[in-house]
């Protein structure tokens, strides 16, 4: 147990959170600084595929319950409601939908349970490799290890001067969470999540549990009525007729957002690390941003196991990133390539899909992630792989 060890972590979301938690369950110290005056998600609903699942497993977090939806296919239609492709998931595959906010929750109640201290109100504005954070007035905080899990457009990154790009996307997404049931999708849409592609716009429908959908609106930049807020609801019932009723019920919404997607030279700089959107942020389109920032957060702490001398923490670090950036970026890659049909014409982009998702290979590649065994979830008892593949 290296109890002597401490972390300061920039950033109290879901990378932050978890690598939290996990370091502090593994003896370490644990201060994450949230720039926010409190815990908070932004955005709306949440997919959590199951390599998620399995990490909210490993550190003890309870987010999932009872009333949680569980869905078992992500069914494809076109703008007159006929499926492209029913999108079934193999029985391995969990995929459930919460609330953000229960997710954020559910990681905070237990990074708390683990001892992590939490400090709202307190922004990050730069960082050095010497695991040393830096606030307002010339204050700092130096420990073993600093994480940077500070999203998108992360100070600890632009410090560090690991940044190699961020970009913003043409399309982008609103987002509503409006009352709903089952009934609501129809008795054949019973069980499933369903996207619908109807010119450059989208409408994912997803229900969160018994009582509310979460609908996500995506279109491009220069889609001027597509992107307004308050919803243009004429102009997304023109695109989406079937779904009237439910586009009718939207009240409060976020508005329309670019997605962001981050490369960066290494994860690593000495003994500060970057995790999440803050390292590989990515369109949404795989649903796996949220999963891959839990994920190399519950890995870091893996590969940080049995540590009896910080001056290891360095190469450490290069083997965690060894060991997890190539499935980051898959998702990354995958995601981009997703979006990428939604600028195609109706025909085009309903034939390549159809034909796409019955492909054996492509359906493996865009769940890769999902199917994958994150790093510290492994059973009792089963050695943890700390060498690089
Ligand atoms: C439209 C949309 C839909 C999505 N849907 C899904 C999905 O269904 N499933 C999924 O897995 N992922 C999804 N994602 C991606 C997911 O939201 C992100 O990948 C995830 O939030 C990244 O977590 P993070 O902890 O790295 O960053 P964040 O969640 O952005 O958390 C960063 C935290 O750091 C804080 N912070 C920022 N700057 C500072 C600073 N300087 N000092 C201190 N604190 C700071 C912020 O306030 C925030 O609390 C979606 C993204 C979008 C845009």
């Amino acid at each position: 147990m290296s109890n002597a060890f401490k972390a300061i972590i920039a950033g109290g979301g879901f990378g932050g959170l978890t690598a939290a938690t996990a370091l502090a369950q593994r003896g370490w110290s644990v201060t994450v600084y949230e720039r926010q005056h409190e815990l908070r998600a932004s955005g709306s609903g949440i997919y959590i595929w199951e390599n998620g699942l399995r990490i909210l497993d490993a550190i003890g977090a309870q987010v999932v319950s009872r009333d949680s939806f569980h869905g078992r296919a992500m069914e494809q239609r076109d703008r007159n409601n006929q499926v492209i492709d029913p999108g079934d998931f193999p029985p391995s595959v969990r995929l459930v939908t919460v609330a953000r906010k229960d997710l954020l929750n559910g990681l905070r109640d237990a990074a708390l349970r683990a001892g992590v201290e939490i400090r709202t109100g307190a922004e990050v504005i730069g960082a050095g490799a010497a695991g040393d954070l830096h606030f307002a007035g010339a204050r700092s905080a130096q420990a073993d290890l600093a994480i940077g899990a500070d999203g998108v457009w992360s100070a600890v990154r632009r410090a560090l001067g690991l940044e190699l790009f961020h970009q913003q996307t043409d399309e982008g997404a609103l987002r509503a969470i409006i009352p709903g049931t089952q009934e609501d999708l129809g008795f054949d849409g019973q069980g499933k999540y369903i996207e619908l592609w109807s010119g450059s716009r989208r409408l994912l429908i997803t229900p969160l549990n018994r009582h509310e959908i979460y609908l996500a609106f995506t279109c491009q930049k220069d889609d001027l009525a597509g992107k307004a807020s308050p919803l243009d609801k004429a102009a997304w019932i023109a695109s989406f007729p079937h779904w009237a009723h439910l586009i009718e019920r939207v009240d409060t919404l976020l508005p329309w957002a670019p997605y962001s997607i981050v490369k960066v030279k290494a994860w690593s700089a000495g003994r500060t690390a970057l995790i999440g959107d803050a390292a590989h942020a990515q369109p949404p389109n795989l649903g796996q941003g949220g999963g891959m920032a839990m994920q190399s957060g519950l890995a870091l702490a893996t590969f940080l196991e049995d540590l009896e001398d910080r001056r290891d923490i360095p190469e450490r670090l290069q083997a965690w990133e060894a060991h997890e950036r190539e499935l980051a970026e898959h998702c990354q890659r995958w995601s981009c390539l997703y979006g990428e049909v939604s600028v195609l014409p109706d025909d085009a982009r309903s034939r390549i899909i159809h034909h796409g998702m019955a492909d054996p290979w492509v359906r493996s590649q865009i769940l890769r992630a999902a199917q994958s065994q994150p790093t510290g979830t492994q059973r009792p008892g089963q050695p943890v792989r700390l060498a690089a593949n």
